[in-house]
């Protein structure tokens, strides 16, 4: 993470750049905010929270906030690379339909577990006003497609479950709240 300040102007991580301190939220000051100012700008701090609200909805309240936006490390897609996962299909749960995107990062932290960073071909509708090119989620929202998966539109009219290969078991991750 680059120094919060710089040159009068505060770092916001999912512009990825120095802004003008005005352009964020005002917090209270704590020990751990001394300037009290919100982490990221106004504008992303409302796609954050539209976000989480869309997605608490769509996984019936379970607290989870396994979504969030933000420009990709290159560290992260190096290691989507590495595990030979870049640019493939997968599927992102967290809706009512499943919504195919691309693989365009992976993270690992002990903290937050296996995350993967999507990238949707058409948006993720997070909102009435918002669509989300890129965000990062918990490996357990996403999947694979089965390998005779057939994209919605060429599906029957009685379309039978989908078969998915979970990336990893449910109980293995910690959903936070
Ligand atoms: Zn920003």
């Amino acid at each position: 993470m680059p120094p919060k300040w710089k040159d009068g102007r505060r770092w916001c991580p999912d512009c990825a750049a120095y802004l003008d301190p005005a352009q964020f939220p005002a917090r209270s000051v704590s020990p751990k905010r001394p300037d009290g100012l919100g982490t990221y700008c106004e504008h992303h701090q409302k796609l954050r929270n539209a976000a989480r609200r869309e997605h608490e909805r769509n996984t019936r309240g379970n607290g989870s906030t396994a979504m969030i936006y933000g420009s990709i490390p290159n560290a992260d897609r190096e290691a989507a690379e590495d595990r030979r996962w870049f640019g493939r299909t997968v599927y992102y749960l967290g809706m009512r339909d499943p919504v195919p995107g691309r693989i365009a990062g992976v993270r690992e932290t002990d903290h937050q577990g296996l995350q993967v960073w999507v990238e949707f071909e058409h948006g993720l509708r997070v909102s009435r006003s918002e669509l989300v090119g890129v965000a990062l989620f918990k490996a357990l929202y996403l999947a694979f497609p089965a390998r005779d998966y057939q994209p919605p539109e060429q599906q029957p009219p009685k379309p039978k479950p989908v078969p998915y290969i979970q990336l990893q078991p449910p109980n293995s991750w910690e959903v936070g709240t």
